[in-house]
């Protein structure tokens, strides 16, 4: 069995260790120790074959223990590896003096861990085995020694060919420095042979810094006549190809006891480290560009900041996203997309030099950073270059692609003091460049900050908005220009908000659509409307048609038919009470199914007005297909009216368009006489707006359906004058 020892007081952290470490094979055995002191009490009687220790402990850190185990006479090889959150190289020169082998940075990848942990394993089998060889063949020296020199002779031949099958690099060297015994790895590693190689210079084939670092070595182990751990090296053969080996020192003695040779064995793990750094590489770069990916994008922002603490120096980081990637997915396939993506990859990586990083973050997210950064004027102008060079056209399978780039801006030290925080500063940032219409940067701005945190803790209010009783329908008449009626009401949602008053829909609605509340406020709405209209019809009064704004999404993800179904027969009001206005997007954009529910909805008695009308589609062919029974003229037309001829051609185009297919035209936003009057002479049946009455609560609205027309000409005497337009 392997024995692997684990050290680390968090117990979070032990236990997944040890799960990781059952996972580097079956015949693993884990010891795991919250105290270093009782793991040095566990390793007096046992040495294991692997310890991996935490650095930072409260009782004695990862050097120190390091240093304690190593005293162990039985422990002095066991391979140690330090985990460390510490970039700083200072902690790691203090483990390494320690006598560690190896270090993994917190927090730990657990492929990088588990393949660490078997290829020190694999070398500690290796290591064992050569020391196994080396006790042989000093065994073996000491009886041939009894031997003639005839057998000796043999024996010795004997011996080298057996040290010469191992495939390990094996020397043993002299207290001068000469070479007593090579196998045959180490002569080829050389381009030398076995037999020239003794008595000359053991590493006078290396270049001079991997000499002296042998002879270094070789004289510690003369000294302390113990063997070194194990350490890992990069070393160029005779042909100046690259190795990796992990090298072991250990002294050969005489009858006496004393130091003789120092027998190095170097073990070739190239292949594995080729491995290893595959397998990093995967774990820290995105498969579809090769870019590195959020992992490293972590770490290098983490290193970044490290070394600009260090320096006084700064950085930006850019996070960008692509503007409307997914419909050129949706559209043209993911192969386009990725294609795509690959093409953006290499044109992101020509606008950075030296110590710039591109990543890519997932699916259209990229973020880019910028080192050495002088002032934020070189931040906006390098994302001003970035966005013009997303901007070029992309030339994909015989196509011609175009995307744009939303890009946000933070900074070090200013925006974040991680990683984290500066990703998720950028991301705000870049929300504001999607808002402003994307194609465009941002620098992070503290307010945004402020603006996502309120927007939270709208949302967070909200949801609890319809059991608290906070939501509340206001009504708006709409007249009859001609006889002055009422002939409409208009239900417009208003929140109670505690702390903040009445709230206007456009301040919460669109928080509502984005985290889907707008499904049961809008069946709140429906069902309140209904039992509103009831409830004057009930008191005798004249109630008119109930207008209700119903949004895009409710027809996307609710069965819009059926709930007005359910809120007409529970309240037992008659279907041509009620009115439902929609968005032209609706009719435009909406599916079959948008389209079959509309069909239904009017087929039921309940009329369906488009609002805001004139502000989206251009072409207004759709109308002639969908049947709808009313156009509510945007109130940007009725404001413009008098001062623009544009608007005022339009409202007669719309009137005249709403003529020719049998539709009612309510002008909406009329606040003054003037334009009462203009839209009426313009053909206009009916309008809303403030001149008639503001949206109010249903009790006030009800008063105003008692005594109205009444009440509005006594509130506007100006009006009744008016060339006694608004007389009965
Ligand atoms: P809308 O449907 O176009 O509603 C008309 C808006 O114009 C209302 O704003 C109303 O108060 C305002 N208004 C009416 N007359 C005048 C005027 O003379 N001058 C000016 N300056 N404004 C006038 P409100 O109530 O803030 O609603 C805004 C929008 O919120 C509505 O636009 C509608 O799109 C949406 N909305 C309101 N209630 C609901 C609802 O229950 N469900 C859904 N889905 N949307 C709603
Ligand atoms: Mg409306
Ligand atoms: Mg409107």
């Amino acid at each position: 069995m392997t024995t692997i020892v684990i050290v680390d007081d968090r117990a979070i952290n032990r236990s997944i260790f040890e799960k990781l470490a059952l996972a580097v094979s079956q015949s693993v055995v884990v010891e795991c120790f919250a105290s270093p002191i009782e793991a040095l009490e566990f390793m007096k009687s046992a040495a294991p074959d692997l310890i991996i220790t935490d650095y930072s402990m409260p009782e004695m850190d990862g050097a120190d223990l390091t240093r304690e185990v190593r005293a162990l006479k039985h422990c002095s090889d066991v391979p140690i590896v330090v985990i460390t959150v510490f970039t700083d190289r200072s902690f790691r020169i203090r483990a390494l003096e320690a006598g560690a082998t190896d270090f993994l940075q917190s927090p730990v990848d657990h492929n990088e861990f588990v393949s660490r942990a078997r290829n020190l394993l694999a070398l500690r089998e290796e290591q064992n085995a050569v020391k196994r060889h080396a006790r042989f063949l000093e065994q073996e020296l000491v009886h041939v020694e009894k031997l003639s020199k005839e057998a000796l002779r043999d024996s010795r031949e004997q011996l080298a060919q057996v040290i010469d099958s191992v495939p390990d690099l094996i020397t043993t060297s002299t207290r001068e420095g000469f070479c007593a015994f090579s196998n045959a790895a180490w002569a080829e590693f050389v381009n030398s042979t076995s037999a020239d190689l003794v008595g000359k210079e053991t590493y006078g084939a290396f270049d001079n810094f991997s000499r002296e670092r042998n002879l270094r070595l070789d004289r510690k182990v003369f000294k302390t006549g113990r063997a070194l751990p194990p350490y890992e090296i990069e070393q160029r053969n005779h042909a100046g190809d690259i190795f990796h080996f992990i090298v072991t020192k250990s002294p050969l003695h005489d009858a006496e006891g004393n130091t003789t040779h120092v027998v190095t064995t170097a073990t070739n793990i190239s292949d594995r480290k080729r491995a290893e750094a595959h397998l990093l590489h995967i774990a820290h770069h995105d498969a579809l560009t090769g870019l590195p990916n959020r992992i490293m994008l972590g770490e290098r922002i983490d290193e970044e900041i490290f070394q600009c603490r260090n320096s006084g120096r700064s950085f930006a980081l850019h996070f960008l996203d692509l503007d409307r990637f997914k419909s050129i997915n949706d559209a043209l396939g993911h192969r386009t997309g990725d294609r795509l993506l690959e093409v953006l990859a290499e044109r992101l990586l020509r606008c950075v030099d030296g110590n710039d990083l591109v990543a890519r973050l997932g699916g259209d997210e990229f973020a880019i950073l910028q080192t050495d950064l002088k002032s934020s004027e070189e931040a906006l102008r390098f994302a001003q270059h970035v966005v013009s060079v997303v901007e070029e056209p992309f030339h994909i399978s015989g196509r011609e692609l175009q995307t744009n780039a939303s890009v946000g801006i933070t900074k070090f030290p200013e925006d974040g003091h991680n990683s984290e925080e500066l990703l998720r500063c950028a991301d705000m940032a870049m929300y504001q460049s999607k808002a402003e219409g994307g194609n465009t940067f941002h620098l992070f701005s503290t307010k945004m900050d402020k603006h996502v945190k309120e927007t939270a803790a709208l949302e967070a209010e909200l949801r609890s908005a319809i059991e608290q009783d906070q939501l509340e329908l206001f009504y708006q008449p709409q007249i009859d220009l001609s006889t002055h009626e009422i002939v409409g009401a208009e239900a417009l949602l208003r929140w109670n908000r505690p702390g903040y008053g009445v709230v206007a829909p456009n301040v919460f609605l669109g928080a509502a659509e984005e985290v889907g509340l707008i499904l049961p406020i809008g069946e709140w709405v429906i069902f309140s409307a209904c039992r509103q209209a009831r409830e004057w019809m009930d008191l005798g009064l004249q109630t008119p048609r109930i207008g209700i704004n119903i949004s895009p999404t409710q027809f996307r993800k609710q069965n819009v038919p059926q709930l007005i179904k359910d809120a007409l027969v529970s309240c037992a009001l008659p279907p041509d009470k009620l009115e439902i206005e929609i968005t032209e997007n609706i009719v435009l954009h909406g599916s079959e199914a948008t389209v079959r529910d509309l069909r239904e909805i009017r087929e039921m008695g309940v009329a369906i007005s488009i609002d805001d009308f004139g502000t989206g589609y251009s072409s207004l062919g759709y109308l002639s297909r969908y049947k709808v029974d009313a156009l509510k003229i945007d109130r940007s037309f009725t404001r413009d009216m008098i001062s623009d001829p544009n608007s005022t051609v339009i409202i007669k185009a719309i009137v005249g368009l709403g003529k020719s297919l049998d539709l009612s035209i309510v002008a909406e936003g009329v606040e003054t006489p003037e334009q009462a009057e203009y839209l009426r002479g313009a053909g206009c049946e009916m309008a809303q707006g403030y001149l008639f009455g503001k949206p109010v609560p249903a009790n006030e609205f009800a008063v105003l359906l008692k005594e109205w027309p009444m009440s509005f000409e006594k509130c506007n005497p100006q009006l009744a004058l008016a060339g006694g337009e608004f007389e009965r």
